[in-house]
């Protein structure tokens, strides 16, 4: 039998109940367990894909081509459930799907309301998230309780908690205890409140994790306990982490998390929490002393979560090179206004993916900038397609080429659409978007980072490559060293003649771990590194906004 967490967040958003779901995860997966992790998010959106950074931050995408939020990310970076669409729900696919169900006459005339047919609906989502062979079902709950659009889903856990066996499932409360700096004190009626929400829904949290700055006193979980009617060894504090958040699954392990849950639910688990390896990573981090400072050249740079996955990956790359990457976040469109200086000292360059033309021509310069002065490089779909339109214009002399995306009737459409877009109107899930296969050219650059030639990658875009400028390209000194064999598309390009320079059209930030770092980002960082101590390491802070 499948058994249930489910996480719910408490006081304010951002609290990082993802975080701590993936954390989770990783200490019960320690303990031998098998887990599978999901998120309910109550916006009506179907899924995050037609949501602007602004809103939202980077798009997760699966590899069974689901748009996901983004904290699908943490949870793959942290454990080896697999996520699929079934992963990721939100207000907008439940409702969709018992429309759909009115349309088609299933519900035989009757009325249909949010309770039973969404709670249903949501509660069905929960078991097609967790597979038969897993122990353990995290679902994170979106939102934060006491918000009119979460009660649905609140709902349907109560439900599903009181139709399952006893002891089956475990409702984990994320809160804050905000800290008053003028009177020195931790809060705890926020807390209070909060519970109080769950508490009028029909939930009793089992385990209330609070997270804050300073240090909870056992007098002040004391008082947790007996006013929000929850045992005082279940109120767990979770500190702010140190030097990375990496450091989550050790502090839960540490405060016992793992153990009470075990209990809680009747887990059996015999083995102690091995955390070894993960710690030796952790202080690899801590005590590196090796720097090189990598510029992200993107239209959201001032965004916390837009790159995430991309943030995240360099600091993988940094770990297999035993170095810690600074960042150098630069508006693109700032490089085409004040020029390629705000990029001087840089010892990597990374161009993101992205939609819309903003910034692009600052991509373009960014590039010729990193081409032309050996500085290592690496583009991520638009960013490869940057590099493509750059190596074309200023190398190959293919005045005004573009792409189509942008620049509809450019004399040199280097970068045109898939031909299978040609006829989608539709903006949601319609990109080509999951897993593909790609082979590599022996003997290329990725070839060696991969030590083997075939891969399988993420991609998330509608625009190509154009075939038409296959020959000019490959009779020059760029080469096209990745291909769908099935669609003879072209997924990777690299300037053998540079010290680092690559553009993949699929998404690598998706697969990387910090236990297991992409190996593009693993090269792309040790070229950095090259580079930096060929010019004395960088000494700017752990991250900067150019
Ligand atoms: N806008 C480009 C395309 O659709 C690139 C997409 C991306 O970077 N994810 O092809």
């Amino acid at each position: 039998m499948v058994k249930h967490i489910f996480v719910t967040g408490g006081v304010v958003s951002s609290l990082g109940k993802g975080l701590t779901s993936a954390a989770l995860g990783m200490i019960l997966e320690r303990r031998g367990l098998k887990v599978s992790l999901q998120k309910l998010d109550p916006y009506i959106n179907v899924d995050p894909g037609t949501m602007s950074p602004y809103q939202h931050g980077e798009v997760y995408v699966t590899d069974d081509g689901a748009e996901t939020d983004l904290d699908l990310g943490h949870y793959e970076r942290y454990t080896h459930a697999v996520l699929t669409k079934s992963s990721n729900y939100t207000t907008g696919k439940i409702y969709s799907s018992v429309i759909a169900k009115e349309r088609r006459g299933d519900y035989l005339g009757r009325t249909v309301q949010v309770i039973p047919h969404i709670t249903d609906a949501i509660k069905e989502a929960i078991h097609d998230g967790a597979p038969d062979d897993v122990d353990v079902a995290i679902t994170e709950i979106g939102g934060t309780v006491g918000d009119i659009e979460s009660l649905p889903f609140l709902e349907a856990v109560r439900q599903f908690a009181l139709e399952a066996p006893q002891g089956d499932c475990l409702f984990v409360h994320v809160t804050l205890l905000p800290y008053l700096r003028a009177s020195g004190e931790l809060k705890t009626k926020p807390t209070q409140q909060s519970v109080g929400k769950l508490r009028e829904i029909g939930i009793q949290p089992d385990i209330l994790v609070c997270r804050t700055e300073v240090a909870m006193t056992r007098e002040m979980g004391q008082k947790i306990s007996l006013f929000c009617n929850v045992r005082p060894e279940c109120v767990i504090q979770e500190r702010d982490v140190e030097f990375s958040i990496y450091e989550l699954p050790v502090d839960l392990v540490d405060a016992g998390l793992d153990r009470l849950i075990a209990a809680r639910l009747g887990l059996d688990i015999t083995n102690a929490t091995d955390l070894s390896d993960w710690k030796e990573m952790l202080e690899r981090i801590r005590t590196t002393k090796q720097r090189c400072e990598i510029a992200v050249v993107g239209k959201y740079i001032q965004l916390h979560d837009a790159y995430k996955s991309i943030y995240e990956s360099l600091d993988h790359g940094g770990i297999a090179s035993n170095c810690e990457v600074v960042l150098r976040k630069v508006s693109a469109e700032d490089v085409h206004v004040k020029g390629t200086k705000i990029l001087e000292g840089a010892d990597g360059i990374l161009v993101p993916g992205g939609f819309g033309e903003r910034g692009l021509e600052g991509k373009i310069d960014a590039i010729t900038y990193a081409r032309e002065n050996n500085i290592p490089f690496f583009g991520i779909c638009l960013g490869m397609q940057c590099a493509v339109i750059e190596y074309a214009r200023n190398v190959l002399g293919f005045e005004g080429a573009h792409t189509a995306e942008h620049s509809p009737h450019t004399p040199h459409p280097v970068i045109a659409l898939m031909p299978d877009q040609e006829n989608v109107d539709d903006m949601g899930g319609t990109m080509r978007l999951g897993a593909y296969d790609c082979t590599l050219v022996e003997g290329s650059l990725a070839h060696q980072l991969y030590g083997k030639t075939q891969i399988s990658e993420r991609h998330r875009h509608r625009f190509e490559f154009n075939d038409d400028y296959h020959e000019a390209f490959e009779n020059s000194a760029m080469r096209l060293s990745g291909h769908n064999e099935g669609r003879g598309l072209v997924e990777i390009v690299e300037i053998p003649d540079h010290p680092f320079f690559m553009g993949v059209q699929f998404h690598p930030e998706f697969k990387s771990k910090p236990l297991k770092p992409h190996p593009i980002f693993a090269g792309f960082v040790a070229a950095a590194l090259a580079h930096a101590q060929g010019n004395g390491a960088p000494k700017a802070k752990k991250e900067s906004i150019a």
